[in-house]
């Protein structure tokens, strides 16, 4: 494996218990834990891709109401899962953590050239930073039980797709926990 980054996707009060609210979104939260208490010990850059919305202006917003506006505490990261000293955040107004970011430049500087990809949703924002990630050329890791959507069949939808379609390996948290604790 290659030097890896882990990216948190929205995992914001809003899709979690709030306004668009996945089901699934908290039973991935022990999961995601895990990884993130390990990634830190190992040095592994931990980065937060949060939507944070401009009310009356992003076009998202037309599609799915207001969500995770900026400064609210709809758009702040669940309390389980909060970043710490030296994690990364960067905040976006599309699906995609790439799109109008400085995610790509960040990542070059890390070096970082595998994302594992973890949060919500699958099929919507997990699916799109996939696919731009791909576009980059970056290795793409997505952690199915670290991972959700509003329905398990949209979940299911996005992970076929994702790997049909940018060839991301799908796998288990416990996977990426060997990895991790393996490598030095
Ligand atoms: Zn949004």
């Amino acid at each position: 494996m290659g030097k890896m980054a882990i990216l948190v996707i929205d995992m914001l009060e809003d899709f979690v218990r709030g306004k668009l609210k996945c089901d699934m979104g908290a039973k991935i939260i022990p999961n995601i834990r895990k990884l993130l208490v390990s990634a830190r010990k190992k040095g592994i850059p931990i980065i937060y891709t949060n939507d944070s919305h401009i009310q009356g202006i992003d076009k998202e917003l037309e599609l799915w109401g207001p969500h995770a506006i900026k400064g609210s505490r709809g758009a702040s990261v669940v309390e389980e899962l909060k970043p710490e000293e030296g994690d990364f955040v960067v905040e976006k107004r599309r699906y995609s953590g790439f799109f109008q970011t400085d995610l790509d430049l960040l990542l070059r500087e890390l070096g970082v050239d595998t994302l594992v990809l973890t949060g919500l949703t699958t099929n919507v924002c997990v699916k799109h930073t996939a696919a731009d990630a791909f576009f980059r050329g970056y290795k793409v890791i997505v952690v199915e039980d670290c991972t959700g959507a509003f329905t398990l069949e949209d979940h299911l939808d996005g992970l076929k797709y994702m790997k049909n379609i940018y060839g991301v390996e799908i796998v288990k948290s416990s996977d990426i926990l060997k990895a991790i604790e393996g490598g030095d």
